[in-house]
Order: C-alpha cells, then structure tokens, then sequence
C-alpha cells in the first residue's frame, strides 16, 4: 500500500478511522499533489532488538527543505540518546515541527539521514517504524468513537481491560469513568466534548497502550487550568519513562522535566543543554523562561 504524507493531519498514527481519514484528506488535498511518495525500503534492515529503554535517535547532517528553492534545516546533526527526552524549543516557524516530521519519516531528508538505532529510517519496515516510533499531536486526534476505541488504537489488539489499565497508568482512569457513559462515552465529531486536558489524558493512554520506543510529541495547548495542568503533568512523567521522546513543548512545567533542552533558530540549534544549565547561562532558553514566566 502507497502512502501519502501530509505535513500534521498524518503526523499521527491516529487515522484509521475513515471519517477521520476523509477529513484529513480534505483539509491536506491541496498538500498532496506536492508531495513524493516516501518508497518503502526494498530489502527492510531489522531494528536491533528492543532494550526496554528506548532507541537513539541520530539526524546526521540532514539537509530538508519543503521546496527545491529553500532549505529549512541547512545541515543538522543532532544526537539523542537512548531514553532521553529532549524539549524543542524557538519561535514559530525556527523548524520544530520539521524535525518531528523527519523523525517519524513523514518525510525523507534531502541530504543526509535520519537513524533510528544506526539504521536509516529509509532501510526500517514501516510496520516495524509504526510500532517503534510514535507520533501524538494535538489535532484532530479524537475519531468518533467511545473513548475506549480512541485508546484502544494504540494497539488494536489490546483488551479491555489492558485499555483501562492504560488509562490507570496515566491517571486518566477517574477522569473517563465521571463521563456519561465512562468508557463508553462516545466521542469526536459530535461526541461528548472533552476539555483540552481531558483529551491530552486520552491521548497520553493511546500512547501508552502503543508502548512505543520513541515518542514524538506536539504539545499545541499552552494553557491548562492548573488540575489539568498537574494531572497532564503527572501523565507525560509516566508517558517519558523508560523511551527515548522528543517534545514540542509549549509549556514551561513540561521543559522543566526534560533532560535536555534544544533552542531552535532558522532550522539551526543555537542552544543545547539541560534545562537548569541554560537557565544559568542566561542565553536565549533564560530569555524565553523569563518571558513565560512574567
Ligand atoms: P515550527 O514548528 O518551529 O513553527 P516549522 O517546522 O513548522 O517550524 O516551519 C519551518 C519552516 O518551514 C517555516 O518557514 C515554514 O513556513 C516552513 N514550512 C513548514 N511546513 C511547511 C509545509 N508543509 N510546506 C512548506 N513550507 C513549510
């Protein structure tokens, strides 16, 4: 099967569901006609195997530009170690949602490669990518469907009982069974509307249902209200455990957990460091801290 790559409607695993897919397809149509068709790998080279810690991540001197005539990453070598997670930060536009799409290989880099383990994403079977490396955003990413199905897509095989384990694990379970119909509660177009939080608390349970190695993570919503705030809070530290996850971070409690934060400029990191080094640097990373937090 050929697949097609949008930029952030597909940047989810989350699209099985055909209305989904459908409007998906809508709001990307004019996307597609520019967009190659990424060649899955003739002879698949395997990942080694799983060591229950996540995987690195390597971008070695990768070139990437939308179109011929202008590159948004220049030229980036960027190293993330097994079990790390690393928070994205720069203005809009500095490249962010690129890398995320480059290490979910939505697209192909230009020059360069993209590893996953030392293997180019481009030699990896997709089901193997797919299962290794996943990718929540913040769109769209409720189907119409109870909440137990938008959480049971983590691993469609799953039971019952393991999707509301999951929820447990990320303390969304309380938070579910106080819906209408608790798990049952239908959702998405439609649906019962869930609060921002509410649905970042589903979307923590998919993931961790799919128990990826890799976790890629736009975290568009900003502003909580302080409980959700603390429950989501609570969430990613469990979601982080124990794999490798890069974040689009949008809010300053969720840098504070990274191990290492990466200031983006123009598609270049210009800072690179933990957190509380940055902070005492009083480089761009301290800037943008102070700014938050006024
Ligand atoms: P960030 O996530 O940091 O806001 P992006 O990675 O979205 O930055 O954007 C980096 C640059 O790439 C910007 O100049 C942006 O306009 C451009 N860009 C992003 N997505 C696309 C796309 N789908 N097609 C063409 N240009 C894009």
């Amino acid at each position: 099967v050929r697949r097609f790559f949008d930029p952030m409607e597909q940047l989810s695993v989350f699209y099985n569901s055909l209305q989904a897919a459908t409007a998906a397809l809508e709001k990307i149509s004019g996307v597609l006609e520019e967009q190659s068709e990424l060649t899955p790998p003739a002879d698949p080279v395997p990942l080694p195997a799983r060591n229950g810690r996540g995987r690195e991540l390597e971008l070695r001197d990768v070139r990437f530009g939308y179109r011929g005539d202008r590159l948004v990453l220049p030229g980036l070598d960027l190293t993330i170690p097994a079990g790390q997670t690393v928070a994205m930060l720069g203005a809009t536009g500095a490249g962010k949602s690129t890398i995320a799409r480059l290490l979910g290989r939505f697209y192909d880099p230009l020059a360069g490669s993209v590893r996953l383990d030392g293997v180019d994403l481009r030699e990896v079977d997709e089901d193997a990518l797919r299962a290794a490396i996943v990718t929540v955003t913040q769109e769209n990413f409720l189907f119409r469907g109870s909440v137990a199905d938008n959480i049971q897509f983590g691993r469609p095989d799953a039971s019952r009982a393991e999707v509301e384990a999951a929820a447990a694990e990320v303390g969304a379970e309380r938070m579910i069974r106080a819906l209408p119909a608790g798990f049952d509660t239908p959702v998405g177009q439609r649906g019962t509307r869930l609060s921002a939080g509410q649905r970042q608390l589903v979307a923590f349970a998919r993931a961790v249902l799919a128990d990826p190695d890799v976790l890629i993570l736009d975290e568009a919503t900003s502003s909580l209200d302080i409980p959700s705030e603390r429950a989501v809070q609570q969430a990613l530290r469990t979601l982080l455990a124990d794999r490798t996850a890069v974040i689009i971070a949008h809010r300053l409690s969720t840098v504070e957990i990274a191990d290492r934060v990466l200031v983006l400029d123009g598609g270049r990191i210009v800072e690179d460091g933990p957190p509380t080094d940055l902070l005492a640097a009083e480089g761009r990373y301290a800037a943008l801290q102070e700014l938050a937090t006024r």
